[in-house]
């Protein structure tokens, strides 16, 4: 059966020229970075200029990049880091109520530890107010953690006045970048941020490598101890042919980035488009323009997002219902409900995310699939609607 990945929100496949560019970082070029001779010199040189490549991806100096073991690790390394350093001058800590749960887990933790946490309600949209936040700030506030761009509903935050928002009253400002970085166009000074996690399996890098931008500065406490890797805030020897690939990825996203934005909008609105004249009962959850080019998020009336998702994925089509780390739990989406969707309409939720890797070809034949299997679940539900759709 030929198979539809619709699911880039989740994870993206390596583009051909990252996974050229890293083979030779695990045969020839096997160095460790922290060895003086040549084959760790060599592999230096390549950590390097993944580096220098990042940084000029996301307008930052290269020495305020750092490599990490995942977008979770950067996110932990942030909030950690400056919790842990910051804690004599403040303990208050103001993020949002719809955090991807590397950030959600992680503030939860620090509650724990005695941290004072605010989280910020969104609108039906998904969005935060930046006025809620400047009412939010005390004189104990040391961190305000907002992410760029939802990964459930795709909505995107008005980062920059919230920055700004923070800066006028000293608090740092952590954005979660995951969903954002090599999708659509990421500065780190226009934004405003002190730091800023990243991911590369989400812009078609490999899996396990981040990245923190940490602006010149700003202080940080490291998570992991050991050798002087990445500063001395980032111990462990250096995953080489990661950081390789994710310096590529990078590349590639920087020259590629107009085509690849109006590509997954094109997609997004015909995808859009479709299912408005041909579904009946769903809603679009997330804010109808502000919101990642590919990410396309509903909920469909009295069925449950997790059978959609197996019928689909029995169909051919690879899409996700909230998040895929929450589901095979049947728990509502924090992020919907935090949206003010009753419970019952988010169980239907469906994330469709797009893709350089999609066609239009791609989004006719999903279409027609999910007509399909919304009306075969809809006859057998016991919430049915007389009429189907
Ligand atoms: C995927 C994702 C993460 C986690 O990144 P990993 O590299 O998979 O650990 C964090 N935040 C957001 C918003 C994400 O989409």
């Amino acid at each position: 059966m030929n198979r539809v990945f619709l699911d880039h929100a989740a994870t993206t496949p390596v583009h051909p020229k990252v996974l050229e560019t890293m083979i030779p970082y695990f045969s020839q070029k096997f160095g460790n970075a922290s060895s003086l001779h040549s084959f760790g010199q060599e592999a230096y040189q390549a950590v390097e200029k993944a580096r220098e490549s990042l940084a000029r991806l996301l307008n930052a100096d290269s020495r305020e990049i750092l490599f990490t073991g995942s977008g979770t690790e950067a996110d932990n390394l942030a909030l950690r880091g400056v919790a842990a350093k910051m804690k004599a001058r403040g303990n208050h800590i103001i993020t949002s109520a719809i955090e991807h749960h590397a950030i959600g887990h992680t503030t939860a933790y620090l509650e724990k530890l005695g941290f004072q946490l605010t989280y910020l309600p969104v609108n039906q949209y998904g969005q935060v107010d930046p006025e809620n936040l400047r009412q939010t700030i005390t004189e104990n506030t040391i961190l305000v953690s907002i992410m760029h761009a939802n990964n459930e509903v795709g909505t995107i935050q008005p980062i920059a006045e919230c920055s700004s928002i923070a800066h006028e009253r000293g608090v740092l400002f952590h954005t979660d970048a995951v969903q954002t970085v090599g999708n659509i166009a990421v500065d780190v000074k226009s934004l405003g941020v002190d730091l800023l996690s990243l991911s590369a399996h989400k812009f078609y890098g490999p899996k396990g490598v981040g990245a923190l931008y940490l602006r010149k500065g700003v202080p940080l406490e490291p998570l992991i101890l050991g050798g002087s890797q990445e500063r001395g805030i980032r111990a462990g020897t250096t995953n080489v042919a990661g950081i390789v690939g994710l310096g590529r990825a990078a590349e590639i996203a920087l020259a590629e980035l107009p085509q690849r934005v109006q590509h997954n909008h094109a997609l997004r609105e015909q995808l859009i488009d479709r299912l408005e004249r041909n579904l009946s009962d769903f809603q679009l959850t997330g804010h109808r323009s502000e919101r990642l080019p590919g990410s396309v998020s509903i909920c469909v009336q009295y069925i449950e997002g997790e059978s959609m998702l197996l019928y689909l994925d029995q169909e051919g089509f690879a899409c996700s219902s909230g998040s895929a780390c929450t589901s095979g739990s049947l728990e509502p989406s924090h992020v919907l409900l935090a949206m003010g969707i009753e419970p019952g309409l988010a169980q239907g939720s469906l994330r469709i995310s797009l893709g350089h890797d999609n066609s239009v070809e791609n989004v006719n034949d999903f279409c027609r699939a999910l007509l399909v299997v919304v009306e075969r679940l809809r006859a057998m539900s016991p919430f049915k609607k007389k009429g189907g759709f």
